[in-house]
């Protein structure tokens, strides 16, 4: 069943960076069939909507996410590091059933969904509860088991992942691709990383992994191991599978040999990394030398909101401060960070309106105030809109929000079950 959207602006993200005013797209569930100026479409369709101050742009891809940690957003918030993670989210996570983490995905599904993210990459444990929420909101995952090897041999955990990689990797109508998730170099010694990066490779699974993230990480490896979190995971054999970086903000002029050819690419969470006080990415270093970026938001609990245009914003201010000048990032980039640039680091064709591509598409309400006047759309998607203008959510050819109204699940009861059980988790 085709379904054409008439919208005031059509961005596509393609090559050409074309933007049709007016323009149509048109799809249904095995991908887009048309984008373009509306006369260069005369066929019948089966539903047509026209939403003349409409914005239809590709849905944004989310790189790097916890999901679940919905549940412990704005717990102390603004201690210490290793104190916030140590004495505040573990002894939490600790007590976290699989029903919690069940309603924390969905709670994470509602947030993203509203604000226009179409697929998310997670790390997180229980996930074939999160699974299963996304296989009935509708949404694209690639869900990773998180592995540490700390007190134990960290084995069983990997075998989890790997049981969940079989489990899922052809359900959900290949929305959900599982991955490997060793945690990060300072969680995962080095044989525990080449043993998971061992099994990547022969179970043909991409590996989701922090590295470079903060001071102390790349103090700590140092000194531990006289290498940088990036060639620690190159020796181990990681980059020898898809890899998907999260984070980065350290990553030195030294260890461009280590990531040349790297399939997959870093993902950037500005909001998290400015908030833990952990820095920005060195952007144009890794950009000139060939390395795809996308971006993500962390989890909830450090980033506090899965809004992807609050991520395009800093990404684009943190850019500009770290080079002190306006012209050294585009808005442009930002949203290709949040389209394409995920796309291409999970190996996925989404990310971009053109023939043959994933329905995976948003419309947002170009006429509110703060969105008006439109001397530039793209201008106006990165610095002005917020996750709370997307009116249309469409997955895979199936409209999970319709005019601002989740169609998948229930929404209203998330919250109010997510409500309690935080109630909870907060009693102790
Ligand atoms: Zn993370």
């Amino acid at each position: 069943m085709a379904t054409k959207i008439y919208a005031g602006a059509v961005v596509t993200m393609d090559d050409a960076e074309n933007i049709f005013r007016p323009g149509v797209v048109v799809y249904d569930a095995t991908g887009i069939l048309y984008v373009g100026k509306p006369e260069g479409y005369t066929e019948p369709v089966e539903q047509e909507l026209r939403i003349p101050d409409g914005i239809v742009l590709p849905g944004l891809l989310n790189g790097h996410n916890h999901a679940a940690m919905t549940m412990m957003r704005g717990l102390a918030d603004d201690s210490p590091f290793f104190e916030w993670l140590t004495q505040y989210v573990w002894p939490v996570e600790s007590r976290m059933t699989p029903d919690d983490i069940a309603i924390g995905t969905y709670l994470a599904l509602a947030e993203m969904i509203r604000s226009g993210t179409v697929g998310y990459a997670d790390m997180y444990f229980a996930v074939d509860r999160s699974a299963e929420a996304v296989e009935k909101a509708g949404m694209r995952a690639w869900i990773s088991r998180g592995l540490v090897a700390q007190g134990d041999p960290g084995l069983e955990k990997l075998e989890e992942g790997l049981e969940f990689g079989r489990r899922w990797r052809s359900r959900a109508e290949g929305r959900i691709i599982p991955m490997l998730g060793p945690h990060a170099p300072y969680t995962c010694p080095p044989e525990y990383l080449e043993r998971v990066a061992e099994k990547a490779k022969q179970e043909n699974l991409g590996i989701h992994v922090h590295l470079s993230e903060s001071a102390d990480e790349m103090r700590q490896m140092a000194e531990q191991y006289q290498k940088t979190p990036i060639q620690l995971a190159y020796d181990a054999g990681v980059f020898a599978s898809r890899t998907l970086i999260a984070h980065g903000v350290f990553i030195e002029e030294s260890d461009l040999p280590y990531l040349e050819g790297l399939v997959g690419g870093v993902v950037t969470c500005p909001v998290s990394n400015a908030k833990l006080g952990n820095g920005i990415l060195p952007y144009h270093m890794l950009h000139d030398a060939g390395v795809t970026i996308g971006l993500g938001s962390d989890g909830p609990t450090s980033t506090n909101n899965l809004d992807m245009f609050l991520e395009m914003k800093a990404m684009a201010w943190m850019q500009k401060v770290r080079e002190s000048k306006p012209e050294a990032f585009r808005a442009y980039d930002a949203l290709w960070a949040a389209t394409r640039g995920t796309a291409a680091v999970l190996g996925h064709p989404g990310g971009i309106l053109k023939l043959g591509a994933p329905a995976d598409l948003i419309v947002v309400d170009g006429k509110r105030a703060h969105m008006t006047p439109e001397w530039d759309v793209v201008a106006n998607l990165v610095y002005s809109a917020q996750g709370a203008d997307v009116r249309y959510t469409i997955i895979a050819g199936r409209m999970v929000m319709q005019e601002g109204i989740i169609t998948t699940f229930d929404e209203a009861a998330v919250v109010q079950e997510a409500r309690q059980r935080a109630q909870r988790l907060m009693e102790g």
